[in-house]
């Protein structure tokens, strides 16, 4: 998962781009970049670690321009880290910058295509640089070809014809010197994107709470297949290019997106309301008694708030999280999460001890938080935990930017509900169904990480080839450690 931002203004942008990687940081602290075009170069920063330690005052006066896009990343693919941070940039046909957040399934096919048939080489793993690449040859085909005569049609027959090529999700962001900004994103509405609009310009971001936060009004998502581009003179040009059956990622509103966001108009917050209330429902029908709910923060807060009125117990945040250690789930090896996580959530003895609880967290992946924090609670006097979850059973892969990448780290995939009890070292594991899910969040989903029913074009074969070539970037990234 990653966050992306994007601006045109009639001011320098750095600064708002710069205050934006700060309310998008949730969505990657691996890495950061922020690009911008000054009617003469590009000016670029970009390296590892969270955007807010990276830039430098030296580097927000350096950043000038009144176009530019940031990015925070979270690795989903690619085997060279350093090489791999966002955004991008080529040069031919124009000067064009690039990043966005999603995981294209085609990109290993693609890079292959891009080298054997036009010589494009490129410098990282990172899929956006394909779709750069991509989107840089067809507009120097379509220039040749000479038939498209406004510079807006040029611009979206070449965003067609990238996106017909690719499989998988991508919100995206690009400058193009001297032209404009344009952003595009898949058909299926995977990753959210929304565009904003202010006195001084226009603004694309991961997050709608973002574009509110610095002053952008009448904020809408870029729909699914759609691109915008915004020329020098800020004219907005829109096209919807390719159309599908929206998907969006169920994860967004489980536990991706701030919850002061709104996604293709449902309200992150009211979602996760609706979860506790769904996942109540499969509670009740167990029949077990509990004293207290207490959520794993931050993301669960919310649904276990509803979730204990709707059971009528008292809520209690009985585990203290510290601010300041990263999420733990986007460190990139198991040893990196253990330590991080002993530091980071610790119980509150007197609202746990000889209580039965009722432990609400948002997702059970791995496994590992979950066993960590119960053995926790159960140290500090816990009499017994119950483990709810506002995610069903995950069994399948992501392709399209969630860091879940084969079957075998998803403890879902192979062991029944006795045997992840067990592991996890609950009393029981009680999951919200598919339907309350759906129901929850009201709006056409992606599961197929609950299902193994993609909704691009995904089989079996390609998952097996996909987690072999995943575990071999994730093996290397270890080993380089
Ligand atoms: P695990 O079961 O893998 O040990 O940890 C799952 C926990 O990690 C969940 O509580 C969730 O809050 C957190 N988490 C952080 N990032 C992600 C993510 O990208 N996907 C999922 N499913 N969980 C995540
Ligand atoms: Fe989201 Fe799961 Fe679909 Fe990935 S597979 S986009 S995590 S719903």
């Amino acid at each position: 998962m990653c966050g992306v931002i994007g601006i045109i203004s009639t001011q320098d942008v750095v600064k708002d781009i710069h205050t934006a990687l700060f309310g998008i940081l949730h969505r990657g602290q691996d890495a950061s970049g922020i690009m911008t075009f000054d009617g003469e170069r590009i000016h670029l920063k970009k390296g590892p670690g969270m955007a807010s330690d990276l830039y430098t005052k030296q580097d927000i006066l350096d950043l000038k321009g009144k176009i530019g896009i940031g990015h925070t990343r979270y690795p989903t693919i690619g085997d060279t880290p350093l090489d791999d941070i966002q955004p991008f940039c080529v040069n031919i046909p124009y000067t064009i910058g690039m990043c966005h957040n999603g995981n294209i399934a085609n990109y290993y096919d693609l890079r292959k295509g891009l080298k054997q048939k036009f010589d494009r080489h490129m410098t990282s793993g990172c899929d956006v640089e394909v779709i750069l690449h991509l989107f840089a040859n067809e507009l120097v085909q379509d220039m040749k070809q000479k038939k498209l005569k406004e510079e807006q049609e040029i611009i979206f027959d070449a965003a067609k014809k990238t996106m017909e090529r690719l499989n998988g999700a991508y919100s995206t962001v690009g400058l193009i010197g001297g032209k404009g900004l344009i952003a595009f994103r898949d058909q299926y509405g995977l990753r959210p994107l929304v565009f904003g609009k202010r006195e001084d310009g226009y603004a694309f971001c991961s997050e709608s709470s973002v574009l509110e936060m610095l002053g952008y009004k009448e904020i809408r998502d870029v729909q699914p297949g759609e691109v915008i581009f915004i020329d020098m003179g800020y004219n907005v040009h829109s096209m919807i290019v390719l159309k599908s059956t929206p998907a969006h990622c169920m994860f967004e509103w489980v536990y991706f997106s701030r919850p002061d966001s709104t996604i293709q108009g449902r309200s992150v917050y009211d979602a996760r309301l609706d979860l506790g209330r769904e996942l109540a429902k499969v509670w009740i029908r167990k029949e077990k008694e509990v004293d207290v709910v207490i959520p794993v923060p931050d993301t669960s807060r919310t649904a276990a708030l509803s979730f204990a009125q709707s059971i009528g117990k008292p809520y209690s945040e009985g585990l203290l999280k510290n601010r300041y250690i990263h999420r733990t789930f986007i460190m990139m090896t198991q040893e990196d999460r253990d330590k991080a996580m002993r530091l980071k959530i610790t119980p509150i003895r007197s609202e746990v001890e000889g209580k039965r609880i009722a432990m609400v967290d948002d997702s059970l992946v791995r496994g590992t938080v979950s066993k960590r924090i119960i053995k926790m609670l159960r140290e500090a006097g816990a009499k017994e935990v119950h483990l709810l979850l506002t995610c069903p059973e995950i069994k399948f892969p992501c392709y399209y930017g969630i860091d879940m990448q084969s079957r075998k780290e998803l403890i879902a995939a192979h062991k029944d509900n006795n045997e992840i009890t067990a592991e996890v070292g609950a009393d029981s594991v009680t999951y919200i169904t598919h339907d309350g899910l759906m129901k929850a969040i009201e709006k056409p989903l992606c599961m197929a990480c609950l299902t193994g029913q993609y909704p691009t074009d995904i089989n079996i074969k390609t998952i097996e080839e996909l987690e072999r070539k995943r575990i071999e970037d994730h093996e290397l990234i270890a080993k380089n450690k």
